[in-house]
């Protein structure tokens, strides 16, 4: 089996994605948000909106299932407050349930969290047990920066993100630490600050005690974690300057990697230096490159095809593509044997 484990809903029915915006404006008049409701959308209309795409791709990919998120970029927690926010997120979440109704083979759902720069984590702690208790997620997205771009809250080892942190750790979920959209126009979205964001997050988990305090929190980085891999040497040595372990001792034992690197090198150098055991599938598609490369023929995002070119072993091959993905998100197992 293959478990692509980053994939987001990025074809969802504008009608209904349009309920952020409505609830944007409210908000900016302060009218009420009681009431609001998104707009209705069939089992039809969901049908549509992924069977030329995400299915289509899974289909012509050879991969079998998807942990599904709403769209990253959507999130978008620097519009509105708060009370915006876990709106939004719970109609994302929402939808993402209906997907995963719809479609139980094909993808298991991973939540939206309701952020806000400087509002705590009490909202997304509620929501995270939503998704999980009655909507059946096996995992979250988590904003490293909810003000867009801006960095002005506070590292995920500050002590204010604890009670998320202690709500995954109960709920055995892991989270991946995914940026939305840049309202910063230093850092394009998808091409500056995504890939800042994965190299952000992991030196703040590299330079703390995080770990030791939730031995058992799991993290994934996306994008291939970032500028990581390839400053390997650079991160190595920052940690044993800094009297940190190694990394593979240190930070490693709860820090995943997944393969949204749109190309075969940057693949072979993800596995040549980080060790198979924290590396998970993921294309991230229908996500931010959806062009194909002209010297290939092929979607940058098609990333199976690159590990498939890679001159791996059966067990790590089995690993990347499903073992480390089953042992990242516990909660996928009875997802799959309920399905
Ligand atoms: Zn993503």
């Amino acid at each position: 089996m293959i478990i692509d484990s980053h994939g987001h809903y990025t074809t969802a029915p504008k009608k209904y994605t349009d309920f952020h915006f409505e609830l944007v404006g409210a908000a900016s008049e302060g009218r009420s948000l009681a009431g609001m409701r998104p707009a209705d959308v069939s089992d039809d209309e969901i049908r549509e909106s992924l069977e030329d795409a995400q299915l289509r791709m899974q289909r012509e990919r050879g991969t079998d299932i998807t942990i599904f998120s709403p769209k990253a970029a959507g999130m978008s927690h620097h519009l509105g407050d708060i009370s915006v926010s876990t709106r939004w997120a719970e109609a994302s979440n929402d939808l993402i349930a209906r997907v995963c109704e719809l479609y139980p083979k094909n993808f298991v759902g991973a939540a939206q969290l309701p952020q806000s720069d400087g509002a705590g984590v009490d909202a997304a702690v509620r929501e995270l047990r939503r998704a999980v208790n009655d909507l059946g997620f096996i995992g979250c997205n988590v904003n490293p920066d909810p003000s867009g771009g801006y960095w002005s809250g506070t590292p995920l080892t500050d002590k204010s993100w604890y009670p998320l942190w202690e709500a995954m750790v109960e709920l055995d979920v892991p989270g991946m630490i995914h940026v939305s959209k840049s309202c910063n126009p230093n850092f394009h979205t998808t091409g500056g600050h995504y890939i800042a964001g994965d190299t952000t997050a992991f030196v703040q988990l590299m330079q703390s005690t995080l770990f030791d305090d939730f031995p058992t929190l799991r993290l994934i980085i996306p994008h291939g974690g970032g500028a990581v891999p390839y400053h390997w040497g650079r991160y190595r040595g920052l940690a044993l300057d800094s009297g940190l372990s190694d990394l593979e001792e240190g930070v490693m034992k709860n820090v995943y990697f997944d393969t949204c690197v749109y190309h075969e090198p940057g693949l072979r150098l993800l596995t040549d230096v980080v060790p198979t055991r924290n590396i998970i599938f993921a294309s991230e598609m229908v996500g931010a490159v959806r062009g194909c490369d002209p010297r290939t023929g092929r979607h940058f995002d098609d990333t199976k095809t690159y590990i498939d070119a890679l001159e791996l072993d059966a067990e790590a091959r089995g690993a990347i593509f499903q073992g480390n993905a089953m042992r990242v998100f516990p909660r996928l197992q009875a997802a799959l044997s309920e399905n």
